[in-house]
């Protein structure tokens, strides 16, 4: 997949799973109240509060979006726990911090051993648990997609006036439901179709 839009989360999440309809003002339609069949949306960050739909909002939201580096493992192990508790539904759309925020604190640059060693490792954990929600709610169809891509050479870059890590456009979409989306403004009609067809 290719980040046509600016490589920031809550910008890529917007174009995947929003249409914006601008009669009587700005009106922003999720995917997940536009489908036919029961759907939950599971901190979704593209606005703060991050989203919850037909799931209660956990006491520790602000933590399952941003873990800090300290408690890092432990809050996304929990919040695992939390997803596979709550996700049961016809159409389960989340988001997890891991790999993106796995990257920002603790490789932002593959440059030796031990930070090749450190992103394997992250990576593996983000691939085991899309791993046990399949394997956990036998979805249908399933699509597992970054919203932006990672890494580069360099440990910070200029984004947007600041010194940050940067995200590359590069990004991935795994799929049983072929063709996979190319972009992220295709995502919206890949899920309609997927849960319509
Ligand atoms: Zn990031």
């Amino acid at each position: 997949m290719y980040i046509d839009v600016d490589p920031i989360t809550p910008e890529v999440l917007s174009a995947m799973f929003t249409r914006k309809l601008f009669y009587e003002g700005k009106v922003v339609q999720y995917v997940w109240e536009h489908v036919n069949c029961y759907a939950k949306a599971i901190n979704i960050p593209i606005t703060l509060p991050t989203i919850y739909y037909n799931v209660p909002r956990p006491r520790k939201w602000v933590t399952y979006f941003t873990p800090t580096k300290e408690e890092f493992l432990q809050i996304v192990n929990e919040y695992h726990n939390f997803v596979l508790e709550h996700g049961d539904a016809e159409l389960l759309i989340v988001w997890y911090p891991i790999p993106d925020q796995a990257h920002h604190h603790f490789f932002s640059a593959i440059t030796t051993k031990e930070a090749f060693d450190e992103a394997v490792k992250w990576y593996d954990l983000a691939a085991k648990f899309a791993l046990d929600l399949i394997n956990e709610f036998k979805p249908k169809r399933f699509l597992v997609v970054g919203d932006h891509g990672f890494v580069s050479d360099l440990e910070f870059g200029d984004v947007r006036g600041k010194k940050e890590n940067y995200h590359h456009r590069e990004s991935l979409a795994l799929t049983n439901f072929a063709p996979p989306p190319q972009r992220p403004s295709q995502v919206y009609c890949w899920i309609r179709k997927a849960v319509e067809t």
